[in-house]
């Protein structure tokens, strides 16, 4: 059960107090504190776990402080969408808004190389007037003796370049904690010129550790790949993981699955799962085109299954795109084959924009429909 508190409830007041007293005196119920810092004023939640079933709504919203009441189911508390719950599904970061209800692009290398590329890159999503980038340092390889990525050598530079072209947020995987406390160290000394959302991917995407220390992280958000040999409520505890920790600011990252039946994909592409996941969660869901296909083929019509697979899931409603580009996709130390060039960049966001402009005609369609069906019952 969580008990959302009136707006900027003073935790230092007398009727805060007489709540936390009432709250710690039930038998057999744990107390937790989360505050929602938003730039016009803080939410105090209070999650109640263990035995509520016979708590009565009526009783808890006439405590002190409360405001709302919602009765979560077991599953993904802090995350999901319950009964009657008008909690926000979405977050804003570094000027940057990340929700339900927006689109937003994250064209980059998969794999940092050299300044150039970077730049390269950079300076093209500028010209465009995106402030989101893909940048990969620390890469997980199947094979032990390929390219490991450039780890924090590059985040200086990578930064700095990013402060020039105004990137706002770069997705950046990281596989252990002493990344996030490199990438903070870096963003340090470079003054802060752009924000970073920690990427997990899906080879780590069941692990504890990391998803528990990332889940600490107090300013960067995450996005989480799912799994990609479990199931999607598998995937999705792991979101919550890092939610009970703390970090809310999450988004969850369909990427394919492995299974040899998505062939010649190099995964099986999973993107009728983006409204399941917008139904069952209030995270911002992301698909990555790339990693599904992993590779450049086309239709007979001339468009790449890259470009076919990223419409399948805007048009379904995803809210991010992580897709890899690349100058010089031949001389590409990582995932080259499946890298857009930089001269098809206008034609993927002109592609992109048609879907999310059929998308939106879907949704202004449905709602059309929904009034019509309430008007006549
Ligand atoms: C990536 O995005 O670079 C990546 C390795 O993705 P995944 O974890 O989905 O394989
Ligand atoms: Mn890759």
């Amino acid at each position: 059960m969580i008990l959302i508190l009136q707006a900027d409830t003073d935790k230092n007041g007398r009727e805060f107090h007489q709540l936390m007293e009432h709250l710690s005196r039930m038998n057999n119920i744990q107390v937790r504190v989360h505050d929602e810092v938003g730039a016009l004023q803080t939410l105090t939640e209070i999650y109640l776990v263990g035995d509520t079933a016979t708590l009565q709504i009526e009783d808890m919203k006439n405590l002190p402080c409360v405001e709302r009441v919602v009765r979560v189911s077991e599953e993904y508390r802090v995350l999901g969408r319950h009964h009657d719950d008008d909690r926000a599904t979405y977050f804003e970061y570094n000027g940057v808004r990340f929700g339900q209800d927006t689109l937003n692009i994250f064209a980059g290398l998969c794999a940092v190389d050299i300044p150039e590329h970077v730049e390269i890159m950079m300076k093209a999503l500028k010209e465009r007037g995106l402030p989101c980038t893909r940048m990969g340092a620390y890469k997980p390889r199947t094979n032990p003796y390929s390219f490991q990525g450039h780890g924090k050598e590059c985040l200086p530079y990578v930064f700095e370049l990013a402060g020039k072209y105004d990137i706002k947020v770069i997705a950046m995987e990281v596989t252990h904690d002493s990344h996030v406390r490199e990438i903070h160290e870096a963003l340090e000394q470079t003054g802060h010129p752009t924000g970073v959302m920690l990427q997990i991917g899906t080879r780590n995407t069941q692990n504890f550790e990391l998803l528990k220390s990332v889940g600490r992280e107090p300013e960067l958000p995450v996005l989480l790949k799912r799994g990609f040999g479990i199931t999607l409520e598998e995937s999705l505890n792991a979101a919550e993981y890092l939610a009970s920790e703390g970090n809310r600011r999450v988004v969850f990252g369909l990427r394919g699955m492995k299974t040899n039946m998505g062939d010649p994909h190099r995964n099986f592409v999973d993107f009728s799962h983006v409204p399941v996941v917008k139904r069952l969660t209030r995270m911002p869901v992301c698909v990555d085109p790339s990693h599904s296909v992993g590779s450049r083929e086309a239709s007979p019509e001339g468009i790449m299954d890259v470009f076919h697979v990223t419409a399948q899931g805007v048009i379904a409603g995803a809210n991010m795109i992580l897709v890899d580009f690349h100058p010089a996709p031949g001389k590409a130390l990582v995932d080259g084959p499946q890298a857009l060039r930089m001269d098809e960049l206008d034609f993927f966001l002109e592609d992109v924009r048609i879907a999310r402009e059929a998308y939106e005609k879907r949704v202004t369609l449905a709602q059309a429909h929904l009034k019509s069906q309430a008007s006549a019952a």
